[in-house]
């Protein structure tokens, strides 16, 4: 029988970015949510997350904001799920979505009280950086890569996700509706959409902090958003379909919220759903059948799951590669 030549790794890394419900209300220039419904990102939508990826035996990456893990179930909660193998990756301390703005030594700060909280939450330093609102500099790859960080995991090379958020700052600033949400600068779109190196600047490659973007389909399909999102949005025959089309690229890196497993109706956030987060208006029942649709998808297709700091180890050449597909892909 003739020899294949050996593929291209196949992995899929699922990230999980644990916005709690505050974040929304600033970004849709709403007021806050009481409690108990402030809390629901993580006491109703991560414990579902939880049983998606433990029925599918996944390794999942879970990225906090320190200031969140001043409640101590948040905190809790990250200790029992580090213990059990999920990676606790740093989302910046006050998750500022206009961090990229801010002066160096706020950056710095920000960062690096991130690290501090998931530490002392966890007992494990953060290795991986995200970004609040995927919008990151230069200035700030030089900081995670002053302070030790392995990777970054904010690069979102996404035309339709730049322009619908373009579209979406512009008309809430048209009725005075004060969004906390930025632009990024626009050469975001010209990065690569497979792991890479960053050069400076950042979109272009060289030999700084490994850079992981976020799933974006093949080229050729438009690098249409493979995120939580717009798979929960699409349904099961959406999320098959984006599967298909970025089946192939060596890293599949997708990028959920905690926020893609709640329920406006059980948690209390229809507040927030109706004006705001259509996403919302869907049962959580079907939003995790979506996202399950799309990981058998993926795994269906050879995909081995890992989590972020396990891809960055492989792609940096560094420290322990997972094992490679199935004897039937190799
Ligand atoms: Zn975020």
């Amino acid at each position: 029988m003739a020899r294949r030549a050996p593929e291209a790794p196949r992995l899929c890394a699922v990230s999980v970015d644990l916005d709690e419900v505050q974040c929304y209300s600033a970004i849709h220039g709403l007021p806050p949510l009481p409690a108990p419904a402030a809390h629901a990102v993580y006491r109703r939508a991560l414990p579902r997350l939880f049983d998606l990826f433990e029925s599918l035996s996944i390794p999942a990456t879970l990225f906090a904001s320190g200031r969140d893990l001043t409640d101590p179930h948040a905190a809790r909660t990250l200790r029992a799920a580090a213990d059990s193998g999920y990676e606790v990756g740093n989302h910046s301390h006050d998750h500022f979505y206009d961090l990229s703005r801010r002066s160096r030594a706020e950056v710095r700060q920000q960062i690096d009280e991130g690290n501090r909280s998931i530490e002392r939450a966890t007992g494990r330093a953060p290795v991986g950086f995200r970004a609040p609102g995927y919008t990151i500099t230069d200035e700030m790859f030089e900081v995670l890569a002053e302070l030790g960080m392995q990777y970054d995991s904010s690069v979102f090379p996404c035309p339709l996700y730049y322009a619908a958020k373009v579209a979406a700052i512009g008309h809430y600033r048209a009725r005075g509706r004060p969004t906390h949400s930025v632009i990024d600068d626009p050469r975001v779109l010209r990065a690569p959409a497979e792991p890479y190196r960053t050069g400076t600047p950042y979109p272009q490659r060289g030999d700084g902090l490994l850079e992981l973007p976020i799933g974006v389909t093949r080229d050729w399909t438009g690098r249409l958003p493979y995120i939580g999102t717009y798979i929960v949005l699409g349904g099961s025959l959406g999320a098959r379909a984006l599967t298909g089309l970025i089946a192939g690229r060596s890293l599949v890196n997708l990028e959920l919220h905690g926020i893609d497993a709640a329920d406006a109706r059980e948690d209390g956030l229809e507040a927030l759903a109706v004006p705001a987060q259509p996403d919302l208006r869907l049962p959580a029942r079907e939003k995790l059948e979506s996202l399950r649709t799309a990981l058998l998808g993926l795994r269906a297709r050879g995909y081995e799951f890992v989590t972020l700091r396990a891809a960055a180890d492989y792609f940096s050449g560094s420290g322990s590669t997972p094992s490679a597909p199935g004897p039937a892909e190799a």
